[in-house]
């Protein structure tokens, strides 16, 4: 991975709110890095640091070989060639679609000015929009003018916060595939915020994984996922039951099932998927069966703990059944409290 974007130890506090508390993070060229964590964590100052719309009270950003932000170097917002997509697109409103594009490539010479416009149209499908203004369009059809505007400009890397948000259901998951499409296409470094974990490991090629101003992880997404560092990072992607555990003999045994453990522990994470309904292995009590669209969503019981689990719907079990239960290492790992960042299961 080249590194295009480089974070070190930057930091921004509010008062004495530490809103991005030492974040590290490298953008690799052409790739998408996709910035996860709930609301209040510190996502949109990270960007706006980036963006070089407020100042960093630490650390470095580096652009390139270029220093962007270190102590006593701030470069301006609009001198870091680094392209910022808003979460309301701000879209200029008394513009055309084609004029909303075109804005900021005045240094252009005409032709070339307007081969980029359509070229840009082109790519996000919008060609036969051009001469449209941004009130007649449909949500997704702003997002894809926000996004050509900000690639037609050809920015070293793209930030996009929350870019999907303002969209519903059905409509958001074409936007969200045509973005893809149009920046894989570019070609461009991108960053994009989010707090939506299945968003986040749909579109990353990398995932950074972040909580209370820090990155707790960066990795690929089925890497953060199937193999978290601590219980923390695990809940930031997904459903999961922390399963107390006793290691023995070379095994984490819980009370649903024993998985190899190579170090001390006291708590297995499973992901619900990972507790695999079978012909013999350790009872337990079905407490609710859910219809959950494509799978049945089950509670079961065994030896006082409950967890979260799934079935194929023609394998629903009923409520009060006693089903057979096994861990599926995969979705598995053994932490222990000393050392929160802690190996595989
Ligand atoms: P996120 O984008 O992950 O929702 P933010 O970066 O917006 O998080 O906010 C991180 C923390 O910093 C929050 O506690 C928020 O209230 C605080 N914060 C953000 N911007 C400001 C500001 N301009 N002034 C004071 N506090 C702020």
């Amino acid at each position: 991975m080249r590194p295009v974007l480089e974070l070190r130890g930057v930091a921004r506090r509010y008062g004495s709110i530490r809103a991005v508390n030492g974040v590290t993070l490298t953008l690799g060229a052409g790739r998408i890095t996709c910035l996860l964590g709930p609301s209040g964590c510190g996502k949109s100052t990270l960007l706006r640091l980036i963006a070089g719309l407020e100042p960093a009270d630490d650390g470095e950003i580096h652009l390139g070989g270029r220093v962007l932000s270190a102590p006593a170097v701030h470069v301006k917002a609009e001198a870091r060639d680094i392209g910022l997509v808003f979460q309301d697109y701000a879209l200029f409103p008394h513009l055309t679609v084609r004029e909303n594009v075109a804005f900021g490539l005045q240094s252009l010479a005409p032709p070339e000015r307007t081969a980029r416009v359509e070229a840009e149209l082109a790519r996000v499908r919008l060609d036969h929009r051009a001469t449209a203004h941004p009130r007649s369009l449909s949500g997704g059809e702003r997002q894809r003018v926000a996004l050509a505007r900000a690639l037609a400009r050809e920015p070293s890397v793209l930030l996009l916060d929350e870019p999907f948000s303002g969209l519903d259901g059905p409509l958001k998951a074409d936007v969200r595939d045509a973005a893809l499409a149009a920046l894989r296409a570019a070609g461009s470094t991108v960053l994009i915020v989010t707090h939506d974990a299945e968003e986040a490991m749909l579109m990353a090629d990398d995932l950074a994984l972040m909580h209370r101003g820090a990155i707790v992880q960066t990795g690929s997404p089925r890497d953060c996922y199937l193999k978290p560092v601590s219980l923390l990072a695990a809940g930031l992607l997904g459903d999961l039951n922390a399963l107390p555990a006793r290691v023995a003999g070379g095994m984490a045994v819980t009370a649903f099932g024993a998985v190899a453990a190579d170090h001390d522990g006291d708590v297995v994470m499973a992901r619900p998927e990972a507790l695999m309904l079978v012909d013999e292995g350790a009872p337990a009590l079905v407490v609710e069966s859910r219809f959950a669209g494509d799978h049945m969503a089950l509670i079961l019981e065994a030896g006082g703990v409950r967890a979260r689990a799934r079935a194929p719907l023609d394998q629903a079990p009923a409520v009060n059944q006693t089903v057979q239960v096994a861990l599926d290492p995969d979705g598995c790992r053994l932490f222990s409290p000393e050392s929160p960042s802690s190996s595989p299961a």
